[in-house]
């Protein structure tokens, strides 16, 4: 087995045992390997050694060096996204985790258009309020979800949020609870064309957390990519 299979077993084994004792079933969640930091080999290493399929890239950049049409991969853009870079990246992705402004929106709902497929993306929401971070704030989401149903290449299907950089693991609960809320409010108020089924929160240090918070879609590189 190698090295990175032996990761991806761990932090699954991490998943299921922290998706129980909050009572989820464990394969509700899938789980993003985050290949930034490393090259396609060690991609490959993951998918033959331990069968993972689902990868994650932050720029748009790696995501073509690495992306083969012919490859089972699904490709999840989780970083933040230029509007220049959309056409790029329209036709490759599984998921864009990112987006953070209507603007993108309108952007990737025309390249979509173009290429008739129906681009599913989450919202990117600013939960902690850290000016470093990429994303719109909490009170800005229903005014931008209702924007959304009205587009028909552009799908969206959840909300994402990145914990901020603390190591008060009761801070980052809060943050991951306070988005599960207004993803469950989004939810029940059945807004045409929108389709809320993805919460993707938690990293290496607070994926654990964040599946006990609800998240179904967690994105993991340095536990799974680091060599100990
Ligand atoms: C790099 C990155 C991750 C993975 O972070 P690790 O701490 O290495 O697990 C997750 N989400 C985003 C948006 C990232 O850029």
């Amino acid at each position: 087995m190698s090295n990175i299979s032996k990761n991806i077993q761990n932090v699954r084994e991490r998943v299921t045992k922290a998706a129980i004792r909050s009572g989820r079933n464990p394969d509700d969640v899938r789980i993003i390997a985050v290949s930034k930091t490393v090259g396609k080999a060690e991609v490959l290493d993951a998918y033959e050694n331990a069968g993972q399929i689902e990868f994650g890239e932050n720029r748009v950049q790696e995501l073509l060096k690495k992306y083969d049409r012919s490859e089972p991969f699904k490709w999840h853009l989780i970083g933040h996204l230029q509007t220049n870079k959309v056409k790029y990246v329209v036709d490759k992705t599984e998921l864009i985790h990112s987006v953070d402004s209507i603007y993108l929106a309108e952007e990737i709902e025309k390249q979509a258009e173009k290429i008739s497929r129906v681009v599913p993306f989450l919202l990117q929401v600013n939960v902690s309020g850290e000016e470093s971070k990429f994303g719109i704030t909490p009170e800005a989401v229903e005014g931008f979800v209702i924007k959304m149903s009205q587009y028909r290449n552009i799908r969206l299907e959840g909300l994402m949020t990145m914990a901020p950089n603390i190591t008060n693991m009761e801070n980052v609960r809060k943050i991951f609870k306070e988005l599960h809320t207004i993803y469950i409010d989004i939810s029940r108020e059945k807004i045409h064309n929108i389709d809320m089924k993805y919460l993707s929160m938690g990293m290496s240090n607070d994926f654990e957390i964040a599946v006990e918070e609800g998240a179904n879609l967690i994105r993991v590189g340095t536990s799974i990519f680091t060599k100990e």
